[in-house]
């Protein structure tokens, strides 16, 4: 049964025995699995699950820039399309792009430009199709760590790779990865996102309302979420050639 009604929100975030309503601690990521290469027309791919969130990422370029008059002579773009599919949020969401797909698409591009090396490129796009399949909070975190791991599989040279998470605060507690009903009802959500070559942040979004002491805190939340995170990254990146390895060591008998 869906947890939220006509935005009608449970009254506490937090269960009798001190956990989430998903059963999570605070710092408690959801469930996370990654893969890669899993689009056979793109020149990379990737696909994440995280917690009830299911989002493809789709890399293509470098490549001609469409409509031609985007194309810059002295570097590269990099074009980012977020879309979430009607069916993936409970009420029916409309086709046709809106404001927050384009506004998010936005952000991801400033997110994952830092470390791509587009003054290679000049004349050219890389374009990245992020498919939200199914969303349920963080689906713009989501859709950049996915969209990282899809650019690195298409051998498109970075810096670093990209993580991000959203951290926050809800019933008065700082947490972790907030859910969709987290993210409507608690008190703040702090979207962030990092560049590993440089530890330095792209992104950093803040909705709702802490003290100075909390936001400092959630940063360090942030942090070690984060690093999770890029250690998901890797393994995924990693075990698409251990499997490929696998394959070609076991063929030469
Ligand atoms: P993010 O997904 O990055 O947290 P938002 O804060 O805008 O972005 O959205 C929070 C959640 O609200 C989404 O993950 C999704 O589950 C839900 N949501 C977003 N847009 C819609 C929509 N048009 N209709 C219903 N639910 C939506």
């Amino acid at each position: 049964m869906p947890l939220i009604i006509n935005d009608i929100y449970p009254e506490k975030l937090f269960r009798e025995d001190g956990k989430r309503l998903d059963g999570r601690e605070k710092n408690e990521l959801r469930p996370i699995k990654m893969e890669v290469g899993v689009i056979s027309n793109a020149d990379g791919s990737a696909y994440l699950e995280w917690g009830n969130n299911k989002i493809y990422a789709a890399v293509y370029g470098p490549r001609e820039v469409h409509p031609h008059h985007l194309a810059k002579p002295d570097r590269g773009i990099l074009r980012v399309f977020y879309r979430m599919a009607t069916f993936s949020v409970f009420e029916r969401k409309r086709p046709a792009p809106g404001r927050r797909e384009k506004e998010i698409s936005m952000i991801i591009t400033d997110c994952l430009e830092p470390v791509l090396f587009l003054e290679l490129y000049p004349g050219t796009a890389f374009e990245v199709f992020i498919e939200v399949m199914d969303a349920d909070g963080g689906t713009r975190c989501a859709s950049t760590t996915v969209a990282a791991l899809a650019l690195a599989d298409a051998g498109v040279p970075m810096r670093s790779l990209v993580s991000s998470v959203a951290v926050g605060k809800i019933d008065g507690q700082l947490v972790t990865d907030l859910s969709g009903i987290e993210d409507k009802a608690g008190d703040a959500d702090l979207p962030c996102a990092i560049t590993w070559f440089n530890e330095e942040l792209s992104l950093l979004q803040f909705d709702g309302d802490m003290s100075i002491e909390e936001l400092n805190e959630s940063l360090l939340n942030a942090r070690n979420a984060l690093d999770q995170i890029h250690q998901l990254q890797l393994t995924a990146l990693k075990s698409k050639y251990t499997s490929i390895l696998e394959e070609v060591e076991g063929g030469e008998d």
